[in-house]
């Protein structure tokens, strides 16, 4: 069983869409493992985001993700990281596949409402960066 962290962006949050977000994983059979909505710190923000540090789009992606609460989670499902990264599509909203959220949901490439961990490393990486052990069941 492999776990990863999906977070629902500042912009998926005030769109309303973190019900269907979650819906969608529930519905694909994932099982969840933890949640919680916050506030993202600065010093989460740059950790979290730590080896894009350094990009064009940087400065203006840790602005974004500290500027409003998200909703974290850890999903659970055999090939979750995969699984969701499919469902969740590419970066750029023009080239997601039809059906993912991206596609269904978004418009541009740095208000693209969801993030899921991209590999086993970063997934583990990011699970004990935003939760503590206790608050995953
Ligand atoms: P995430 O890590 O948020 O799940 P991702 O893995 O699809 O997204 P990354 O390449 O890891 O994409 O980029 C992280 C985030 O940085 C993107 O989700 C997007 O918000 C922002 N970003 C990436 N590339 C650009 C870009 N060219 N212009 C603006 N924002 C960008």
């Amino acid at each position: 069983m492999e776990r990863t962290l999906i977070m629902v962006k500042p912009d998926g949050v005030q769109r309303g869409l973190v019900g269907e977000i979650m819906s969608r994983f529930e519905k694909k059979g994932l099982q969840l493992a933890a949640a919680k909505f916050m506030k993202v710190s600065q010093e989460l923000a740059e950790t979290h985001y730590a080896e894009h540090k350094g990009k064009p789009f940087y400065d203006k992606l840790i602005v974004f993700i500290t500027a409003g609460p998200v909703f974290a989670m850890v999903w659970e499902a055999d090939n979750a990281i995969a699984l969701t990264r499919a469902m969740i599509g590419k970066t750029d909203a023009v080239e997601a596949a039809p059906g993912t959220i991206r596609s269904d949901y978004a418009v541009h490439t740095n208000l693209n409402l969801v993030h899921g961990s991209d590999s086993a490393e970063n997934a583990e990486r990011e699970i004990a960066l935003w939760f503590a052990p206790e608050e995953i069941v």
